[in-house]
């Protein structure tokens, strides 16, 4: 496998990318890819850059080591597959509510012999409310407001939310102002970072402050009708 070696982004995640199992899952997303829709990228850099990069880069910014930590709709597998490929020492939670990606991880998981990892096949905002997480991360799932209604509910206080999203996200987070508020969430931090020389990327990291009433998370339909 080669994939391009970009010159402004960080040469240490690089060379982490740069090894059989991440070749492994590559070959086995565009296979499993002509069979279920995965991902629209099929491109060697454009996989290794827009999806495994991409995934990794928040190795730089929170430390996942020892924590209990959820990904919401990870699909094929996006970001929690490859954060655990380069550090294997946290426990991982993964909910999607299409079956046949579930399955599709259950394959790639056995492949790539990775462990402490549970999937659910459901809707996150259906998780049992005794469940909880130091880390919770999102990756192009659903408007930031959305997210929040999912997520801080089965977050614990002190614990962190991190949202995937590309660098035109101000407008979204302003919309999802009320909804911080209203379940116990403040912004920690923004982080900008590179996928190649042009194109931005930004994790909005939000930090649970206060216990979230129990009212949260509605029913999906109410979610969706009326956002807080
Ligand atoms: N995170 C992956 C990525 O970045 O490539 C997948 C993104 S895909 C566009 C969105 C995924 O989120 C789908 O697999 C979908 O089934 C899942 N999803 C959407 N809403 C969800 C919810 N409320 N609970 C669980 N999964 C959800």
């Amino acid at each position: 496998m080669s994939f391009e070696i970009r010159d402004k982004l960080d040469k240490n995640l690089i060379r982490l990318l740069n090894t059989k199992n991440f070749e492994l899952y590559y070959d086995y997303l565009l296979e499993q890819n002509k069979l279920m829709n995965l991902t629209t990228i099929t491109e060697t850099n454009e996989v290794y850059y827009k999806h495994f990069y991409d995934s990794i880069y928040l190795t730089k910014v929170l430390d996942l080591s020892k924590k209990n930590v959820l990904d919401i709709g990870a699909g094929a597998g996006f970001p929690s597959i490859p954060l655990k490929l380069i550090n294997s020492d946290f426990n991982l939670t993964i909910v999607d509510g299409l079956k046949k990606r579930i399955d599709f991880l259950s394959r790639l998981i056995n492949k790539l012999n990775i462990k402490n990892i549970k999937l659910i096949h459901g809707r996150a905002e259906e998780l049992a409310k005794t469940k909880s997480f130091d880390i919770i991360l999102a990756r192009a799932v659903s408007k930031l407001n959305i997210l929040l209604e999912l997520a801080l509910p089965v977050l614990n206080t002190n614990g962190y939310f991190v949202a995937y999203k590309s660098i035109n996200y101000q407008a979204e987070l302003n919309e999802a102002k009320k909804a911080l508020c209203l379940l116990g969430g403040e912004l920690s931090e923004i982080v900008e970072y590179n996928i190649d020389d042009k194109l931005k990327h930004v994790y909005i990291i939000i930090k649970k402050v206060k216990t979230t009433p129990k009212k949260y998370p509605r029913k999906f339909a109410k979610i969706k009708k009326s956002p807080l």
